[in-house]
């Protein structure tokens, strides 16, 4: 078949979308065309609010004509340079500017194009660096209930999210779950619960099941996302690295969603007064617009590969578009954006009103939590008896309808607006959902 042939109509059919209900999807297609700023077009030409930064990754809004820009000039003038043994000037810049903003210490970039991939690469630099450091020993790894970590096999077999385990076999094996942060005695607090500190006590029972020697690196959303919006109650991060720094365990932090402004400082990490020793990064590295994902590096696990002959490779680990230039110009542009429109401290301004606005939804049909910090929030819908997730779904749909962006998961709304966002566009935001909840079977 000529490649010129169009052999068949636009059948939707053809794209598999993924994390999608795609029979309902297609019979009833809800398609963007454009965006700009706080808004997509539909492709009935309806404007639609984005309550969600498109996947909690266009932190500075949509279509910025400095990252549009940096894109366009970089494919013009270098689109692709191999990442093995060679290098381009955009990436080592990008990497620099990251360390500037990144917790103290942590000084070094790995790239990698998305979080998924960010996660794998922290899990097999926390091995390979107890390895280099002659304990081979420490193999298990340590994840958390209801923890999303991307969809490879690492990241699934850490994370804690039922459905995406259990259709894929064996996993790795070797590791342990802590229990998830979300008790109901936090029902309805504001930012960071008070309650649930001892929950990172867990870690000390799974170190005296298996022994410390045994255990390369503990992963944790420090807030987590994709679950639902479940904040880490006051002292549970300290708590949680104070264990691990005792025993040798590495923390990774996941900050694929809350880095970036997100819960108003550059990274969790720093909004919650914790250091790690690696933080995983993607979405809003580039503000969503171009794949890329990172894995931030403390001294101390970098240099420990630094050693022996140096013509030798240090780490078997990499990919074909690690700090793509296109990426890398895009990132640039993007914390450029992010630094010039001071983004950061606007959602860290904005939180007592967002705050205020998501809790005036207590009260409202079928509402049984909300759940908050910087810009980030949750409200959790009692689930239809038998029919999980379908009343939160129909709220996305009536929502959509009404011209507004939400996500949902199992039951729980999540809101991520960009960091642009105004207050009147708050207010509407939560007037729709109030609409929606009100009409809800
Ligand atoms: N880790 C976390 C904490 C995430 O929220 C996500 C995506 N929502 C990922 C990893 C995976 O990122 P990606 O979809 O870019 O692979």
């Amino acid at each position: 078949m000529a490649l010129d042939a169009k052999s068949r109509p636009n059948d939707l059919s053809a794209f598999w979308m993924p994390f999608t209900a795609n029979r309902q999807f297609k019979s009833n297609p809800r398609m963007f065309v454009a965006a700009d700023g706080m808004y997509y077009t539909t492709a009935e030409g309806r404007q639609v609010l984005d309550g969600t930064a498109g996947l909690w990754c266009c932190n500075a809004g949509h279509k910025r004509p400095r990252i549009v820009e940096a894109i366009q000039a970089q494919a013009a003038e270098l689109d692709y340079a191999p990442a093995f043994q060679m290098g381009h000037p955009r990436a080592f810049e990008l990497a620099n500017r990251l360390v500037e903003i990144a917790p103290d210490g942590m000084d070094h970039v790995f790239y990698t194009n998305s979080g998924s991939e960010a996660v794998e690469s922290a899990l097999k630099i926390a091995l390979a660096y107890h390895r280099a450091r002659g304990e081979a020993g420490r193999t298990r790894l340590i994840g958390r209930e209801r923890g999303y970590h991307g969809v490879n096999f690492g990241g699934i077999s850490v994370g804690g999210i039922v459905n995406n385990r259990k259709h894929f076999g064996t996993l790795l094996t070797g590791v342990d779950h802590l229990p998830h942060t979300h008790i109901p005695e936090n029902q309805w607090s504001r930012g960071m619960p008070e309650l649930g500190a001892h929950l990172a006590d867990d870690l000390e029972r799974i170190i005296a099941l298996h022994g410390a020697e045994t255990i390369a690196a503990v992963i944790v959303e420090p807030m987590a996302g994709s679950t639902g919006v479940l904040l880490p109650p006051k002292g549970y991060l300290q708590r949680l690295r104070k264990i691990t720094q005792d025993h040798g365990i590495v923390l990774i932090f996941d900050e694929v969603i809350t880095g970036f402004g997100r819960v108003g400082a550059a990274f969790g990490a720093q909004r919650f007064g914790v250091t790690p020793d690696m933080i995983t990064c993607a979405k809003g590295l580039t503000n969503g617009v171009i794949p890329m994902g990172a894995v931030l590096c403390g001294s101390h696990i970098h240099d420990a590969f630094m050693q022996g002959p140096e013509n030798l490779i240090e780490l078997f680990h990499g990919y074909t578009y690690s700090g793509n230039p296109i990426a890398s110009a895009a990132g640039l542009a993007t914390l450029e954006t992010y630094r010039e429109d001071d983004l950061f401290a606007r959602a860290l301004d904005l939180e007592p009103y967002w705050q205020e606005a998501l809790h005036s939804l207590k009260g409202a049909r079928h509402v049984i939590d909300i759940r908050n910090l910087g810009l980030i929030g949750a409200i959790e819908l009692e689930p239809i008896s038998g029919h999980p997730t379908k009343r939160a779904f129909q709220a996305f749909l009536d929502a959509y309808d009404k011209g507004v962006l939400i996500r949902t998961t199992g039951d729980i709304i999540a809101l991520s607006p960009p960091l642009i966002i105004e207050t009147a566009q708050i207010d509407r935001i939560v007037e729709t959902l109030g609409e929606v909840l009100a009409a809800l079977d």
